[in-house]
Protein backbone atom coordinates (compact mmCIF):
# COMPACT_ATOMS: atom_id res chain seq x y z
CA UNK A 1 0.00 0.00 0.00
CA UNK A 2 1.16 3.43 -0.62
CA UNK A 3 0.14 6.70 1.00
CA UNK A 4 0.65 10.28 -0.11
CA UNK A 5 3.63 12.50 0.32
CA UNK A 6 1.93 14.42 3.42
CA UNK A 7 1.02 11.02 4.78
CA UNK A 8 5.23 10.04 4.62
CA UNK A 9 5.76 13.12 6.61
CA UNK A 10 3.53 12.84 9.27
CA UNK A 11 5.34 9.93 9.90
CA UNK A 12 8.80 11.04 9.61
CA UNK A 13 8.27 13.97 11.96
CA UNK A 14 6.97 10.79 14.68
CA UNK A 15 10.16 9.80 14.03
CA UNK A 16 12.22 12.77 14.21
CA UNK A 17 13.35 12.84 10.70
CA UNK A 18 13.27 16.35 9.92
CA UNK A 19 10.88 18.08 7.25
CA UNK A 20 9.16 21.25 6.49
CA UNK A 21 6.19 22.37 8.42
CA UNK A 22 2.76 22.05 6.03
CA UNK A 23 -0.38 21.10 6.09
CA UNK A 24 -2.99 19.85 3.66
CA UNK A 25 -5.74 21.30 1.56
CA UNK A 26 -8.52 20.40 -0.29
CA UNK A 27 -9.73 23.82 -1.57
CA UNK A 28 -8.19 27.57 -2.53
CA UNK A 29 -9.22 28.98 0.56
CA UNK A 30 -7.85 26.14 2.46
CA UNK A 31 -5.12 26.87 0.89
CA UNK A 32 -4.24 29.98 1.38
CA UNK A 33 -5.58 29.77 5.36
CA UNK A 34 -2.67 27.02 5.57
CA UNK A 35 -0.11 29.84 3.94
CA UNK A 36 -1.16 31.83 6.72
CA UNK A 37 -1.21 29.55 9.45
CA UNK A 38 2.76 28.63 8.26
CA UNK A 39 3.74 32.26 7.97
CA UNK A 40 6.52 33.10 6.06
CA UNK A 41 6.85 34.74 2.46
CA UNK A 42 7.60 31.82 0.36
CA UNK A 43 5.56 28.60 0.42
CA UNK A 44 5.24 25.60 -2.07
CA UNK A 45 1.75 23.99 -3.69
CA UNK A 46 2.66 20.29 -3.92
CA UNK A 47 -0.19 18.31 -5.71
CA UNK A 48 -0.62 15.10 -3.40
CA UNK A 49 -0.77 12.33 -6.02
CA UNK A 50 0.51 8.65 -5.66
CA UNK A 51 3.20 9.16 -8.30
CA UNK A 52 6.45 10.90 -8.40
CA UNK A 53 7.89 13.45 -11.24
CA UNK A 54 4.81 15.97 -10.24
CA UNK A 55 7.85 18.97 -10.36
CA UNK A 56 8.19 18.17 -13.91
CA UNK A 57 4.20 17.72 -14.81
CA UNK A 58 3.70 21.23 -13.33
CA UNK A 59 2.30 20.14 -10.14
CA UNK A 60 4.91 21.43 -7.62
CA UNK A 61 4.89 25.22 -7.80
CA UNK A 62 6.49 27.80 -5.86
CA UNK A 63 4.66 30.44 -4.28
CA UNK A 64 5.76 34.51 -3.22
CA UNK A 65 2.34 35.61 -2.17
CA UNK A 66 -0.56 34.32 -0.70
CA UNK A 67 -2.33 35.72 -3.87
CA UNK A 68 0.09 33.29 -5.33
CA UNK A 69 -0.91 30.35 -3.03
CA UNK A 70 -4.47 31.06 -4.17
CA UNK A 71 -3.48 31.26 -8.07
CA UNK A 72 -1.12 28.58 -7.81
CA UNK A 73 -3.55 25.95 -5.58
CA UNK A 74 -6.54 26.89 -8.22
CA UNK A 75 -4.61 25.87 -11.34
CA UNK A 76 -3.42 22.63 -9.61
CA UNK A 77 -6.50 21.34 -7.79
CA UNK A 78 -8.64 19.52 -10.18
CA UNK A 79 -6.05 19.58 -12.71
CA UNK A 80 -5.08 16.07 -14.42
CA UNK A 81 -1.22 15.73 -13.32
CA UNK A 82 0.53 13.76 -16.24
CA UNK A 83 4.17 12.29 -15.31
CA UNK A 84 6.47 9.82 -16.35
CA UNK A 85 4.91 7.51 -13.54
CA UNK A 86 1.04 8.46 -14.12
CA UNK A 87 0.56 6.79 -17.59
CA UNK A 88 -0.75 8.79 -20.68
CA UNK A 89 -4.31 8.94 -18.37
CA UNK A 90 -2.77 10.94 -15.73
CA UNK A 91 -4.17 11.38 -12.50
CA UNK A 92 -7.18 13.54 -10.62
CA UNK A 93 -5.28 16.30 -8.27
CA UNK A 94 -7.76 16.02 -5.28
CA UNK A 95 -5.88 17.50 -2.43
CA UNK A 96 -2.31 19.90 -2.67
CA UNK A 97 -0.34 20.11 0.34
CA UNK A 98 0.86 23.85 1.99
CA UNK A 99 4.13 23.81 2.54
CA UNK A 100 6.85 26.17 3.81
CA UNK A 101 9.61 27.21 1.27
CA UNK A 102 13.08 25.67 2.06
CA UNK A 103 16.46 27.26 0.81
CA UNK A 104 17.73 24.77 -0.72
CA UNK A 105 21.96 24.52 -0.63
CA UNK A 106 22.00 20.86 -2.09
CA UNK A 107 19.57 18.00 -3.29
CA UNK A 108 20.67 14.41 -2.18
CA UNK A 109 18.65 11.07 -2.70
CA UNK A 110 18.26 8.77 0.65
CA UNK A 111 15.98 5.77 0.76
CA UNK A 112 15.78 2.16 1.96
CA UNK A 113 14.23 -0.92 -0.19
CA UNK A 114 14.19 -4.55 0.85
CA UNK A 115 16.92 -6.45 -1.19
CA UNK A 116 14.86 -9.75 -1.83
CA UNK A 117 18.43 -11.35 -2.84
CA UNK A 118 20.40 -10.03 0.66
CA UNK A 119 17.17 -11.02 2.30
CA UNK A 120 18.00 -7.48 3.72
CA UNK A 121 16.94 -4.05 3.55
CA UNK A 122 19.15 -1.73 1.76
CA UNK A 123 20.25 2.06 2.24
CA UNK A 124 20.43 3.95 -0.95
CA UNK A 125 22.01 7.12 -0.96
CA UNK A 126 23.14 9.67 -3.69
CA UNK A 127 24.72 13.01 -4.39
CA UNK A 128 22.44 13.13 -7.26
CA UNK A 129 19.56 14.18 -5.85
CA UNK A 130 16.35 15.99 -7.17
CA UNK A 131 16.68 13.83 -10.73
CA UNK A 132 15.68 10.16 -11.55
CA UNK A 133 17.16 7.60 -9.67
CA UNK A 134 16.84 4.78 -12.57
CA UNK A 135 18.66 7.07 -14.47
CA UNK A 136 21.63 7.45 -12.25
CA UNK A 137 21.99 4.29 -11.47
CA UNK A 138 22.35 3.51 -15.27
CA UNK A 139 24.37 6.11 -16.52
CA UNK A 140 26.79 6.47 -13.46
CA UNK A 141 26.27 3.83 -10.95
CA UNK A 142 29.31 4.30 -9.33
CA UNK A 143 27.51 8.26 -7.62
CA UNK A 144 25.12 5.48 -5.91
CA UNK A 145 26.32 3.91 -2.67
CA UNK A 146 24.11 0.46 -1.34
CA UNK A 147 24.49 -0.42 2.34
CA UNK A 148 22.93 -3.90 3.28
CA UNK A 149 21.18 -3.56 7.13
CA UNK A 150 21.74 -6.77 8.93
CA UNK A 151 18.05 -6.44 10.20
CA UNK A 152 19.12 -8.10 13.68
CA UNK A 153 22.41 -6.26 14.20
CA UNK A 154 19.96 -2.97 12.86
CA UNK A 155 21.81 0.40 11.96
CA UNK A 156 24.87 1.32 13.29
CA UNK A 157 26.46 4.53 13.35
CA UNK A 158 28.96 2.81 11.29
CA UNK A 159 26.60 2.50 8.94
CA UNK A 160 25.96 5.95 8.71
CA UNK A 161 29.28 7.04 8.20
CA UNK A 162 29.78 4.96 5.12
CA UNK A 163 26.96 6.94 3.26
CA UNK A 164 28.02 10.34 4.98
CA UNK A 165 31.73 9.75 3.41
CA UNK A 166 30.32 8.38 0.51
CA UNK A 167 27.65 11.29 -0.16
CA UNK A 168 31.41 13.51 0.59
CA UNK A 169 29.74 15.52 3.37
CA UNK A 170 31.84 17.55 5.46
CA UNK A 171 33.01 16.37 8.86
CA UNK A 172 30.55 18.86 10.51
CA UNK A 173 27.94 17.60 8.99
CA UNK A 174 28.00 14.19 9.82
CA UNK A 175 26.30 13.79 13.01
CA UNK A 176 23.35 15.26 12.01
CA UNK A 177 23.47 13.44 8.95
CA UNK A 178 24.16 10.24 10.75
CA UNK A 179 20.71 10.49 13.17
CA UNK A 180 18.48 11.36 10.31
CA UNK A 181 19.53 8.27 8.55
CA UNK A 182 19.28 6.00 11.80
CA UNK A 183 15.52 7.61 12.55
CA UNK A 184 14.97 7.22 9.01
CA UNK A 185 15.98 3.06 8.64
CA UNK A 186 13.83 2.97 12.27
CA UNK A 187 10.57 4.18 10.76
CA UNK A 188 11.09 1.67 7.96
CA UNK A 189 11.39 -1.41 10.37
CA UNK A 190 8.46 -0.20 12.78
CA UNK A 191 6.04 0.69 10.21
CA UNK A 192 6.66 -2.34 7.70
CA UNK A 193 7.52 -0.20 4.97
CA UNK A 194 8.89 -1.97 1.80
CA UNK A 195 10.02 1.10 0.42
CA UNK A 196 11.05 4.82 1.47
CA UNK A 197 12.37 7.04 -0.60
CA UNK A 198 13.90 10.90 0.26
CA UNK A 199 14.28 12.79 -2.72
CA UNK A 200 15.29 15.53 -2.55
CA UNK A 201 16.90 15.20 0.61
CA UNK A 202 18.02 18.69 0.75
CA UNK A 203 21.03 20.51 2.75
CA UNK A 204 19.26 23.68 3.71
CA UNK A 205 21.77 27.06 3.39
CA UNK A 206 21.79 26.68 7.40
CA UNK A 207 22.92 23.63 7.08
CA UNK A 208 20.40 20.93 8.02
CA UNK A 209 19.16 18.08 6.54
CA UNK A 210 15.31 17.80 5.59
CA UNK A 211 13.37 15.64 3.65
CA UNK A 212 11.65 17.72 1.00
CA UNK A 213 9.88 14.88 -0.42
CA UNK A 214 8.49 11.59 0.70
CA UNK A 215 7.39 8.52 -0.79
CA UNK A 216 6.41 5.32 1.34
CA UNK A 217 5.04 1.70 0.30
CA UNK A 218 4.01 -0.63 2.69
CA UNK A 219 4.05 -4.53 3.41
CA UNK A 220 0.24 -5.35 2.58
CA UNK A 221 0.82 -8.38 4.79
CA UNK A 222 1.49 -6.62 7.55
CA UNK A 223 -0.85 -3.66 7.78
CA UNK A 224 -3.09 -5.75 10.42
CA UNK A 225 -0.49 -4.62 12.45
CA UNK A 226 -1.04 -0.80 11.80
CA UNK A 227 -4.17 0.20 11.88
CA UNK A 228 -3.19 3.61 11.42
CA UNK A 229 -1.32 3.24 8.35
CA UNK A 230 -4.33 1.25 6.96
CA UNK A 231 -6.48 4.52 7.83
CA UNK A 232 -3.93 6.21 5.46
CA UNK A 233 -5.49 4.04 2.41
CA UNK A 234 -6.58 6.58 -0.26
CA UNK A 235 -9.29 4.62 -2.03
CA UNK A 236 -9.38 7.20 -4.74
CA UNK A 237 -5.72 6.19 -6.20
CA UNK A 238 -6.29 2.88 -6.27
CA UNK A 239 -7.59 0.70 -8.77
CA UNK A 240 -11.30 -0.01 -8.70
CA UNK A 241 -11.33 -3.39 -10.00
CA UNK A 242 -8.33 -3.96 -7.99
CA UNK A 243 -9.81 -3.72 -4.95
CA UNK A 244 -12.84 -5.03 -6.02
CA UNK A 245 -10.84 -8.34 -6.85
CA UNK A 246 -9.11 -8.42 -3.57
CA UNK A 247 -12.38 -8.00 -1.73
CA UNK A 248 -13.54 -11.32 -3.31
CA UNK A 249 -10.01 -13.12 -2.59
CA UNK A 250 -8.65 -13.01 -5.72
CA UNK A 251 -5.48 -11.73 -7.24
CA UNK A 252 -5.76 -9.35 -10.00
CA UNK A 253 -3.60 -6.42 -11.18
CA UNK A 254 -4.23 -4.54 -14.21
CA UNK A 255 -1.96 -4.41 -17.22
CA UNK A 256 -2.02 -2.32 -20.26
CA UNK A 257 -3.25 -5.34 -23.18
CA UNK A 258 -5.87 -6.75 -24.61
CA UNK A 259 -5.90 -10.26 -23.60
CA UNK A 260 -7.96 -10.77 -20.56
CA UNK A 261 -6.65 -14.01 -18.15
CA UNK A 262 -8.50 -16.18 -16.11
CA UNK A 263 -6.25 -18.32 -14.53
CA UNK A 264 -5.79 -21.01 -11.37
CA UNK A 265 -2.35 -20.36 -9.48
CA UNK A 266 -0.17 -17.32 -9.65
CA UNK A 267 2.88 -19.87 -11.81
CA UNK A 268 0.42 -21.03 -14.21
CA UNK A 269 -1.02 -17.13 -14.55
CA UNK A 270 2.30 -15.80 -15.14
CA UNK A 271 2.96 -18.87 -17.89
CA UNK A 272 -0.25 -18.24 -19.81
CA UNK A 273 0.81 -14.08 -19.62
CA UNK A 274 4.23 -15.30 -20.67
CA UNK A 275 2.56 -17.41 -23.49
CA UNK A 276 0.26 -14.89 -24.62
CA UNK A 277 2.85 -12.75 -25.12
CA UNK A 278 5.74 -15.07 -26.60
CA UNK A 279 3.00 -15.33 -29.52
CA UNK A 280 2.89 -11.78 -30.41
CA UNK A 281 -0.31 -10.77 -27.76
CA UNK A 282 -0.12 -8.94 -24.72
CA UNK A 283 -2.04 -9.61 -21.76
CA UNK A 284 -4.72 -7.13 -20.51
CA UNK A 285 -4.38 -8.68 -16.50
CA UNK A 286 -3.04 -11.09 -14.25
CA UNK A 287 -5.91 -12.91 -12.71
CA UNK A 288 -5.30 -15.68 -9.86
CA UNK A 289 -9.23 -17.30 -9.44
CA UNK A 290 -7.24 -19.09 -6.56
CA UNK A 291 -7.40 -23.07 -5.92
CA UNK A 292 -11.41 -23.26 -5.52
CA UNK A 293 -12.47 -21.92 -8.79
CA UNK A 294 -16.31 -22.39 -8.71
CA UNK A 295 -19.47 -20.88 -10.62
CA UNK A 296 -19.16 -17.37 -8.06
CA UNK A 297 -15.57 -16.93 -8.60
CA UNK A 298 -15.24 -17.00 -12.10
CA UNK A 299 -18.22 -15.09 -12.35
CA UNK A 300 -16.78 -12.49 -10.52
CA UNK A 301 -13.56 -13.00 -12.47
CA UNK A 302 -15.60 -12.50 -15.46
CA UNK A 303 -16.74 -8.72 -14.38
CA UNK A 304 -13.38 -7.88 -13.29
CA UNK A 305 -11.55 -8.47 -16.42
CA UNK A 306 -14.28 -6.96 -18.65
CA UNK A 307 -14.66 -3.54 -16.63
CA UNK A 308 -11.17 -3.22 -18.34
CA UNK A 309 -12.86 -2.03 -21.98
CA UNK A 310 -8.94 -3.10 -23.61
CA UNK A 311 -10.36 -6.89 -23.24
CA UNK A 312 -10.89 -8.42 -26.60
CA UNK A 313 -10.82 -12.13 -25.86
CA UNK A 314 -10.32 -13.77 -22.50
CA UNK A 315 -8.35 -16.68 -22.30
CA UNK A 316 -9.84 -19.37 -19.58
CA UNK A 317 -6.54 -21.55 -18.77
CA UNK A 318 -7.80 -23.78 -15.57
CA UNK A 319 -5.85 -26.63 -14.56
CA UNK A 320 -7.76 -29.50 -12.80
CA UNK A 321 -5.93 -30.84 -9.96
CA UNK A 322 -8.22 -30.65 -6.52
CA UNK A 323 -11.08 -29.11 -8.21
CA UNK A 324 -12.46 -31.00 -11.19
CA UNK A 325 -12.46 -29.46 -14.73
CA UNK A 326 -16.19 -30.67 -15.41
CA UNK A 327 -17.37 -28.26 -12.39
CA UNK A 328 -15.45 -25.50 -13.64
CA UNK A 329 -16.77 -26.12 -16.89
CA UNK A 330 -20.30 -25.59 -15.50
CA UNK A 331 -19.51 -22.96 -13.20
CA UNK A 332 -18.24 -20.96 -16.36
CA UNK A 333 -21.72 -21.60 -17.94
CA UNK A 334 -23.03 -20.76 -14.97
CA UNK A 335 -21.36 -17.62 -15.04
CA UNK A 336 -22.17 -16.35 -18.46
CA UNK A 337 -25.50 -15.88 -17.28
CA UNK A 338 -24.43 -14.20 -14.29
CA UNK A 339 -22.23 -11.97 -16.53
CA UNK A 340 -23.04 -10.58 -20.13
CA UNK A 341 -19.76 -11.79 -21.26
CA UNK A 342 -19.73 -10.08 -25.24
CA UNK A 343 -16.33 -10.82 -26.26
CA UNK A 344 -14.86 -14.20 -27.43
CA UNK A 345 -13.79 -16.86 -24.44
CA UNK A 346 -11.04 -19.42 -24.94
CA UNK A 347 -11.64 -21.95 -22.38
CA UNK A 348 -8.85 -24.92 -21.50
CA UNK A 349 -9.27 -27.49 -19.19
CA UNK A 350 -7.02 -29.53 -18.63
CA UNK A 351 -6.38 -32.48 -15.57
CA UNK A 352 -9.31 -34.27 -13.94
CA UNK A 353 -11.68 -34.76 -16.05
CA UNK A 354 -11.07 -32.41 -18.45
CA UNK A 355 -12.86 -35.02 -20.96
CA UNK A 356 -16.09 -34.43 -19.54
CA UNK A 357 -15.72 -31.10 -19.32
CA UNK A 358 -15.03 -30.41 -22.94
CA UNK A 359 -18.42 -32.23 -24.02
CA UNK A 360 -20.20 -30.14 -21.24
CA UNK A 361 -18.75 -27.28 -23.20
CA UNK A 362 -19.15 -28.60 -26.03
CA UNK A 363 -22.95 -29.88 -25.61
CA UNK A 364 -24.10 -26.10 -24.05
CA UNK A 365 -23.00 -24.84 -27.85
CA UNK A 366 -22.61 -21.02 -26.88
CA UNK A 367 -21.38 -19.13 -29.62
CA UNK A 368 -18.22 -17.14 -28.26
CA UNK A 369 -17.17 -19.85 -25.83
CA UNK A 370 -14.42 -21.81 -28.13
CA UNK A 371 -12.54 -24.53 -26.62
CA UNK A 372 -8.90 -25.23 -26.79
CA UNK A 373 -7.08 -28.45 -27.17
CA UNK A 374 -3.96 -27.60 -24.55
CA UNK A 375 -1.82 -24.27 -23.37
CA UNK A 376 -0.43 -23.01 -26.63
CA UNK A 377 -3.81 -23.79 -28.36
CA UNK A 378 -5.46 -21.52 -26.16
CA UNK A 379 -3.06 -18.60 -26.35
CA UNK A 380 -2.94 -18.54 -29.95
CA UNK A 381 -6.68 -18.49 -30.52
CA UNK A 382 -7.26 -15.15 -27.28
CA UNK A 383 -4.15 -13.32 -29.45
CA UNK A 384 -6.08 -13.90 -32.75
CA UNK A 385 -9.63 -12.85 -31.28
CA UNK A 386 -8.32 -10.13 -29.30
CA UNK A 387 -7.12 -9.09 -33.00
CA UNK A 388 -10.49 -9.31 -34.38
CA UNK A 389 -10.11 -12.92 -36.37
CA UNK A 390 -13.08 -14.91 -36.75
CA UNK A 391 -12.12 -18.48 -35.21
P1 LIG B 1 8.37 15.13 -7.37
O1 LIG B 1 8.69 15.90 -8.62
O2 LIG B 1 7.03 14.43 -7.47
O3 LIG B 1 9.47 14.21 -6.98
O4 LIG B 1 8.17 16.23 -6.21
P2 LIG B 1 9.23 16.88 -5.19
O5 LIG B 1 8.58 16.99 -3.87
O6 LIG B 1 10.54 16.17 -5.22
O7 LIG B 1 9.42 18.36 -5.76
C1 LIG B 1 10.04 18.63 -7.01
C2 LIG B 1 11.10 19.68 -6.89
O8 LIG B 1 10.55 20.91 -6.42
C3 LIG B 1 12.22 19.35 -5.90
O9 LIG B 1 13.20 18.54 -6.46
C4 LIG B 1 12.74 20.74 -5.56
O10 LIG B 1 13.76 21.10 -6.48
C5 LIG B 1 11.54 21.65 -5.74
N1 LIG B 1 11.04 22.07 -4.41
C6 LIG B 1 10.17 21.40 -3.61
N2 LIG B 1 10.01 22.06 -2.45
C7 LIG B 1 10.80 23.17 -2.51
C8 LIG B 1 11.09 24.25 -1.60
O11 LIG B 1 10.60 24.34 -0.47
N3 LIG B 1 11.96 25.21 -2.04
C9 LIG B 1 12.53 25.16 -3.25
N4 LIG B 1 13.36 26.12 -3.62
N5 LIG B 1 12.30 24.17 -4.12
C10 LIG B 1 11.46 23.18 -3.76
MN1 LIG C 1 10.78 14.02 -5.51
Amino acid sequence: MNIHEYQAKEIFKKYNVPTPNGYIAFSEEEAVQNAQKLGGNIWVVKAQIHAGGRGLGGGVKLARSLAEVRTLASEILGMTLVTHQTGSAGKLVHKVYIEEGVDIADELYLGIALDRAKEMPVIIASREGGMEIEKVAHTSPDKIIKIAIDPFIGFQPYHGRELAFGLGLAKEEMSSFIQFASNLYKAYIEKDAELIEINPLVKTKSGNFVALDGKIGFDDNALFRHPEIEAMRDLTEENLAEREASQHGLSYVKLDGNVGCMVNGAGLAMGTMDTINHLGGTPANFLDVGGSANAQTVATGFKIILKDHNVKSIFVNIFGGIVRCDRIANGILEATKLVNVDVPVIVRLDGTNAVEAAEILKNANIKNIIIATDLNDGAKKAVAAANGDIL
